[in-house]
């Protein structure tokens, strides 16, 4: 749904004034771009692994001359101290997400996390133990589904219930989410949904989902793989119950990089509120008196089984600071128009047969298009890759591609478009 008075066009020129007139511009400096002919590529895979930033191997250095320099005091001498290391990233996740302090911490990975959320908030019983979920979320999401179900001894085809697109669509209509919701009523325990679907590129109304979940008794949770650092959230006022995301595709902090999660604080503050514990979850204050009897901390941080992977997380520390300095309408804002503007010069392609199923409407949508082909899709993809465009391939025949708001240009765009309008 380009708009009309918008008036983009499909000039180089055009372009260049939309950058020029991007108060979000000069972020691209930050980040390294893989070399293609002795030029940057376009990059346009963002939402599989973020660029790295510049100050990433200063961040990493820091801890290897910490742990060179001061061994296991680095534990409380380090400049910043290990003991305490998870605690760098909870102001930053916090407005990212739309999260109070305590709602939020970086922790293991993205699919370790969604089951030990799971085991929180999946807590079936005879009469309520659905799980609602759309259909063709990521395989890993499936599988942790699947097993968390036979693990409660549930059948999985019993279980989980999947909405799909209508026939013929690609979208998931929220109408038929809210249906399935009321159809199984006080049989649904979880409804749990990728905030933006990996594929499609579908964003769903999280709000309106959490209301529906609510309005039957059930449990709400999201994975925000393909939302965090892109779409503005607010997860606490929403009423979320939990969510967790990985912080290598938006957020930019390098291959299997820790992930994040939040859990509501009505849950946190829960003492009754069931976690799978380890000495990081327990109380600070009385942590190494070493004694029996988990005591969790008040916060999100009580899911935190070990200490922090410090190695691991150095990165997200370089990148979320790239993050404390915009704000995330801001960034929602380039988003909108980058995809918008990418949309508008796709459509110009009529000599390629393909069909865009993400949603049209922008705002059902991450800072993602995916490209249906009906014929000549691969060619088309290794034709972009030759070029020095770097896009994703799914099969049977989707291109995805993603324009980063944080360091995409709309002249990266229009370079994309100029050399799929060379194929013939
Ligand atoms: C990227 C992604 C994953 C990957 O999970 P890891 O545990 O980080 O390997 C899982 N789920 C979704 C929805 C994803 O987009």
């Amino acid at each position: 749904m380009v708009t009309e008075d918008k008036a983009y066009k499909a000039t180089r020129n055009y372009a260049r004034e939309m950058d020029d007139a991007d108060t979000l511009s000069g972020y691209r400096n930050r980040f390294l771009f893989p070399q293609h002919k002795g030029k940057d590529v376009v990059y346009f895979c963002g939402n599989s692994l973020g660029l790295q930033p510049k100050s990433a191997k200063e961040y990493y250095e820091q801890e290897l001359n910490d742990w060179a320099a001061f061994g296991v005091e680095g534990h409380f001498q380090a400049k910043r101290p290990w003991f305490s290391y998870h605690k760098n990233f909870t102001e930053s996740l916090a407005k990212i997400v739309g999260a109070s302090q305590n709602e939020v911490v970086a922790m293991n990975s993205l699919t370790v996390n969604l089951h030990l959320l799971m085991l929180s908030f999946y807590q079936p019983n005879k009469q309520r133990y659905k799980i609602i979920m759309e259909a063709g979320a990521f395989p890993s999401d499936m599988y942790a589904m699947e097993t968390q179900a036979l693990f409660h001894g549930f059948d999985p085809e019993d279980a989980i219930v999947e909405i799909a697109p209508r026939k013929g669509e690609h979208g998931i209509h929220h109408s038929d989410i809210e249906a399935a919701i009321k159809k199984h009523k006080n049989k649904v325990a979880l409804v749990l949904f990728g905030g933006v679907n990996y594929y499609t590129g579908q964003y769903f109304d999280l709000k309106r989902i959490a209301e529906m979940a609510h309005s039957v008794g059930a449990m709400v949770g999201f994975d925000l793989a393909h939302a965090v650092g892109n779409k503005v959230m607010h997860l606490h006022d929403w009423d979320v119950d939990f969510a967790c995301w990985c912080s290598y595709k938006y957020l930019n902090s390098g291959p299997g990089a820790v992930g994040g999660i939040f859990v509501h604080e009505k849950h946190t503050k829960n003492k009754d509120t069931f976690r799978l514990a380890g000495w990081w979850g327990h109380d600070e204050k009385t942590r190494f008196k070493m004694k029996k009897g988990f005591k969790p901390m008040k916060t999100a941080e009580s899911w935190q089984m070990s200490n922090a992977q410090v190695l691991n997380m150095a990165a997200h520390r370089a990148s979320l600071d790239i993050f404390d300095e915009v704000s995330m309408t801001d960034l929602a804002n380039k988003s909108y128009e980058l995809t918008n503007y990418a949309e508008f010069l796709l459509r110009q392609l009529t000599q390629l047969k393909f069909e865009i199923i993400t949603p049209d409407n922008p705002l059902e949508r991450g800072c993602q298009l995916s490209l249906l082909f009906k014929s000549k899709g691969k060619e088309v993809f290794e034709h972009l890759q030759k070029n020095g465009v770097i896009a994703d391939w799914r099969e049977p025949n989707v291109i995805r591609i993603a324009p980063v708001p944080l360091y995409n240009s709309f002249q990266d765009v229009y370079t994309m478009y100029e050399i799929m309008k060379g194929i013939k």
